[in-house]
């Protein structure tokens, strides 16, 4: 469903270069829960973004059921950290949900039944009359989730959608997620900087080095697929995979940080210990 190919990003302004992607190439299958777990920094947005069609990458493909990526493909949906700053104050929660609605051009009718049924899959069907503001941040994330899954997506992309909330929300919307996921077939790719996040949620793992980002290592998730809060983070099954993207993370930036050793030692530097 979606193919990153050898995917760099530069960013260039005057004075100024910073490669936050070096070389990415992965794959997610249609129907797929992907993870992507990086340190903060590694280029994950930008990343999201080039998948996204948002960001035009410095080399490399994405593509997206076999279509290149060049612009926001209509298939796709996302998801962003900073829900406070993605949901329109002055707008109500439904006509939040209903607004990429409009722009793929539905009738009202459709629109109405698309905007209940995202709402009501995250909890929220109550809220329709609400202003954003006048929700916790969790329920935004959710309203944000709901107008993502109203669109009916094939792809979904979440950008560390729980970060900015208290670990019971967190928990809540990780299972949200996972539910949605197995109710409705969306192939997901979930980035996230927190290893627990990334194994609890994920069918696959990939981990990402520090900048400049590669795939440092691609871990299957042999979890079973009904998975919960209280039990899954306990198996001993959890805790080794946990361990093992951790020690790859760990890897990833002792290279990162042992690069400059390799450059040659000035004569009069005290020897290397
Ligand atoms: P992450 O999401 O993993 O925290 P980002 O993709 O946001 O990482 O950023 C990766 C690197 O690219 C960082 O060094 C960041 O400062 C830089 N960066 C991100 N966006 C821009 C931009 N618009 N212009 C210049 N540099 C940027
Ligand atoms: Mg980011």
């Amino acid at each position: 469903m979606l193919d990153v190919r050898g995917l760099k990003k530069v960013y260039e302004g005057p004075g100024r270069r910073v490669e936050a992607v070096r070389d990415l190439t992965f794959t997610v299958a249609a129907g797929e829960l992907v993870c992507l777990v990086g340190p903060s920094g590694c280029g994950k947005t930008t990343l999201l973004k080039c998948v996204g069609g948002l960001l035009e990458p410095t080399a490399g493909e994405v593509f997206l059921a076999g279509r290149r990526v060049a612009g926001p493909p209509p298939g796709m949906a996302f998801v962003f950290q900073e829900y406070g700053r993605s949901l329109f104050p002055w707008m109500r929660v439904g006509a939040n949900v209903e607004l990429p609605l409009r722009q793929k051009g539905l009738g009202r009718a459709r629109r109405g039944e698309l905007v209940a049924d995202a709402l009501a899959s995250v909890g929220l069907a109550d809220a329709a009359g609400a202003y954003p503001w006048q929700l916790s941040g969790g329920m935004q994330q959710r309203v944000a989730i709901a107008r993502a899954l109203a669109y009916e997506p094939e792809v979904l992309l979440m950008d560390e959608p729980f970060a900015a909330v208290d670990a019971q929300t967190r928990a809540d919307l990780e299972d949200l997620v996972r539910a949605l996921w197995r109710e409705r077939g969306i192939t997901v790719l979930f980035v996230t900087h927190d290893i627990d996040e990334a194994v609890y949620l994920g069918q696959r793992v990939i981990v990402l080095s520090a900048s400049p980002t590669v795939v440092q290592e691609q871990l299957r998730v042999d979890l079973p697929d009904g998975r919960d809060q209280v039990h899954t983070r306990v198996a001993p099954r959890f805790a080794e995979l946990r361990t093992r993207v951790y020690e790859q993370i760990q890897a990833a930036k002792r290279s990162a940080a042992g690069a400059p050793l390799k450059e040659p030692r000035r004569a009069d530097a005290p020897p290397p210990h």
